[in-house]
């Protein structure tokens, strides 16, 4: 009986027909996938991505080097040096972040008492040479000159929350 019925079956191509209406039973139903990289889905302002130092609008650097970040961060993934300026203040002359250590938790950017490092929303970078995984000063300087913008603004929707 059973052979009879999946022959019966297989000729008159029913489970064909079963999956097809599964495919068009889908097929007008809204879409769970998007076409990225045209599409984006919608990003945290919390999202840690690409880290940036910044400056204040005077142009003058953030960081104080008070190398809390490089104390806190659980990946040792920051390196500072630092000196004395002939005005007295304390500026680093070093200030370099491994992206093959860092593991993205955010401890640098709240430990720092100034907002000077911080992580963007940047998740589209990659790497193409050895050693670019080290990001500089100026590197990141430039990441914060560049997107001072969006930074400061995800940091201002956070604000009541920080
Ligand atoms: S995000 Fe975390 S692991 Fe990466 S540099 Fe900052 S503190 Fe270190
Ligand atoms: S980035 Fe912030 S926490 Fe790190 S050394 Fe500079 S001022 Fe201190």
């Amino acid at each position: 009986m059973n052979v009879i019925t999946r022959y019966l079956k297989s000729l008159m191509l029913i489970e064909l027909f079963q999956g097809l209406s599964v495919t068009g039973k889908y097929f007008f139903r809204p879409k769970f996938t998007i076409n990225y990289p045209e599409e984006k889905t919608p990003k945290s302002n919390r999202f840690r991505g690409l880290h940036a130092l910044r400056r204040y609008p005077n142009g003058e650097e953030r960081c104080i080097a008070c190398k809390l970040c490089e104390a806190v961060c659980p990946a040792l993934a920051i390196t500072i040096d630092s000196t004395q300026r002939d005005d007295g203040t304390r500026r680093t002359t070093r200030y370099e972040i491994d992206l093959f250590k860092c593991i993205y938790c955010g401890f640098c950017e709240e430990s720092c008492p100034v907002d000077s490092i911080v992580e963007t929303d940047i998740h589209e970078f990659h790497l193409e040479n050895r050693g670019e995984n080290i990001m500089t000063k100026e590197q990141l300087l430039a990441v914060g000159d560049r997107y001072e913008e969006s930074i400061a603004d995800n940091r201002q929707q956070d604000a009541a929350y920080r």
